[in-house]
């Protein structure tokens, strides 16, 4: 196929906040070392014209961006110190701070909030919109950024380098024939290009695997946060108070928690985070979620308000020790697809920004030097240990580990490494870290019979008011994709489905995924079979995380395709 090829210098896979951070730095870098050689105050010769190039997958810049937010600002006040005064969308500065361990009945509010979860000086922030912010920032620096470009595959030379590129091809029907609307994707090809696709990035998943980044390296674990907007009829939540829980719903051996936090407009920000290595296959973080919003505590707070937003994501939560390797020959790793999120604070923004800054100042030095080779790019990794992004996590680095023995054990292992800067107290054996699926255990071992989840969640009802089922919450996540194209979930054998996995967990790809994509139908002979409803997914990739055969792999749809996350 006759393909268009385009050179660039720099090219950033997805507009987040890491990456947007990185092409503005660079962009400004450059051009602060162009006019400084002009004017003779620098030595050397100048870079010229430097093309940038960012492209994603959304619609727009942040309609695929999810996140709580409560963002420590020290990163985006070292790219933009007066980020206040130049307009940045920030909801409102953290006024106070509320920590409650929910009964099944009863919220109780903890004297003390814990110094993880202490937010005093940092803002609520809408991320879709903050990003969306960021992205003018970079057009206005002469960056181009590309919407509806996803990146579909890496483009190497004969040496494993990477050279840039290839996006997706747009106008292929559901058969895989071309339409009349074909346009294949186009080659960017680019000296350094530069991941950014948030958590488990379908690029990064294959980059990793195929130069090994990750030997050595713990497998990286996961959760997911399932999230609401709701529209408030009073002042009843103030803006800019931040409320955690921990408890009620989720049993002593998951890992999870909820947030509540005040927006402007009596807009409230809810979610419900859920460890992705829980073991009971029954489980289901969309309805963990419904189950928090049913607690009298928490059903109070939004009685008589309006759900408006819905959305899931996940949330990369392995830390230091399951960092892969962030540089190769042509290629660095920012943000998220880094592993840069610092689990305990369920923070990663700061992080992602300062990562897409580091990556710049090593891009610069690589463009001076006309050196794109790891050796060189190995300079990111130096800084990236130099700045405080490192000692930051080091001191978190056991934390979410300390949870596989259930959530006491996590809490005393939580409090103890506060205490001693991070170390583990030995009951987790780092050496037998496995990926978050492995623990998964069967119905057998739940007594359970069938895939029936009112053995779980008996006495959930979806009311419509404050409880949603999954379909009225995809509606509300404004998810649009092309249903004459091929699925972009790859379920690699389906025969698994209707035998193995139905008989031993139960498909539990019905209940993991947060957007009713997967289902169980009746074939017409009657044999159970799975139904991929892809436009309803929300690009969480909780399914290539969770399925526990692993056979399930999430590529990139056609371009523009996905939810539509305003106001997240
Ligand atoms: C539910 C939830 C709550 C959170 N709460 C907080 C919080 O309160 N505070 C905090 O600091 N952090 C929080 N985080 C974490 C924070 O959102 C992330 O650390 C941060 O967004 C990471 O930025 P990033 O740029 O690395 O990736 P992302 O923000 O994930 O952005 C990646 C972008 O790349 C695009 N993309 C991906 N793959 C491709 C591709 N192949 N081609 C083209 N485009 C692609 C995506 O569409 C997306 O726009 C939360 C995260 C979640 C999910």
């Amino acid at each position: 196929m006759e393909r268009e090829t385009l050179e660039m210098d720099v090219v950033f896979v997805g507009a987040g906040p890491a990456n947007l951070s990185g092409a503005l730095h660079l962009a400004r870098l450059i051009k602060a070392h162009n006019e400084e050689v002009q004017a003779g105050k620098r030595e050397g010769t100048t870079l010229g014209e430097i093309e940038i190039g960012v492209i994603e997958k959304g619609s727009a810049v942040g309609a695929h961006i999810l996140s709580g937010a409560v963002m420590d600002p020290k990163a985006l006040a070292e790219l933009i110190p007066d980020f206040i005064e130049q307009g940045a969308p920030v909801e409102s500065p953290v006024n106070d701070d509320y920590f409650l361990y929910l009964t099944k009945k009863h919220a109780l509010r903890s004297p003390i909030t814990p110094p993880p979860l202490k937010n005093h000086g940092y803002y609520i922030v809408s991320l879709n919109r903050l990003t969306a912010w960021l992205g003018e920032k970079c057009e206005e620096a002469g960056v181009n950024i590309f919407p509806e470009f996803p990146g579909a595959d890496l483009l190497y030379s004969a040496e494993d380098a990477v050279i840039g590129v290839r996006t997706g091809d747009k106008g292929i029907d559901k058969e895989g024939k071309r339409k009349a609307n074909f346009e294949p994707g186009v080659d960017l090809l680019a000296k350094v290009t530069v991941l950014g696709e948030g958590p488990r990035g379908s690029l990064t998943k294959q980059l990793v695997q195929r130069l090994n980044l990750d030997e050595g390296r713990e497998p990286q674990v996961y959760s997911i946060g399932v999230k609401e907007l709701w529209e408030l009829p009073d002042d009843r939540y103030p803006t800019g108070r931040v409320t955690h829980t921990l408890g009620y719903p989720s049993d002593t051996q998951t890992y999870g928690g909820g947030w509540i936090y005040g927006m402007q407009n009596r807009i409230l920000n809810i979610g419900y985070v859920t460890g992705l290595d829980y073991k009971d296959p029954l489980l289901d973080p969309h309805a963990e979620f419904q189950k928090f919003k049913q607690h009298p505590y928490v059903q109070r707070l939004l009685e008589g308000g309006k759900m408006i937003r819905y959305g899931a994501k996940t949330i990369a939560a392995g830390g230091y020790h399951a960092m892969p390797q962030i540089y190769a020959d042509g290629v660095l790793l920012v943000g998220d697809c880094a592993g840069f999120l610092n689990s305990q604070r369920l923070k990663g923004i700061h992080s992602a920004i300062k990562s897409g800054m580091l990556a710049a100042q090593a891009i610069f030095e690589a463009l001076l030097a006309g050196d794109y080779s790891a050796k060189q790019l190995q300079r990111y990794e130096q800084s990236v240990n130099e700045s405080w992004i490192i000692p930051e996590l080091r001191k978190v680095r056991n934390f979410h580990a300390g949870f596989k023995h259930g959530r006491w054990m996590g809490m005393v292992n939580a409090g103890l490494q506060f205490v001693t800067g991070g170390r583990s107290w030995g009951v987790f054996d780092r050496a037998k870290a496995e990926p978050g699926h492995v623990e998964m255990k069967k119905l057998s071992a739940y007594g359970y019979h069938g895939d029936n989840i009112e053995q779980r969640y008996n006495g959930l009802r979806f009311d419509g008011k404050i409880a949603f089922n999954k379909l009225t919450d995809v509606y509300h996540a404004a998810v649009g994709h092309s249903e004459d194209q091929p699925a972009h979930l790859h379920v690699l054998d389906t025969n698994i489905c209707s035998t193995r996995c139905a008989e031993e967990y139960g498909n539990p790809c019905q209940r993991f995924c947060p957007a009713a994509v997967y289902e169980m139908v009746d074939d017409v002979a009657g044999r159970r079979k799975l139904q991929i409803n892809f436009s309803n997914c929300v690009h969480c990739k909780t399914c290539d995380i969770m399925d526990p055969y692993q056979i399930i792999n999430w590529v990139t749809p056609e371009g523009g395709g996905g939810p539509d996350y305003k106001g997240m």
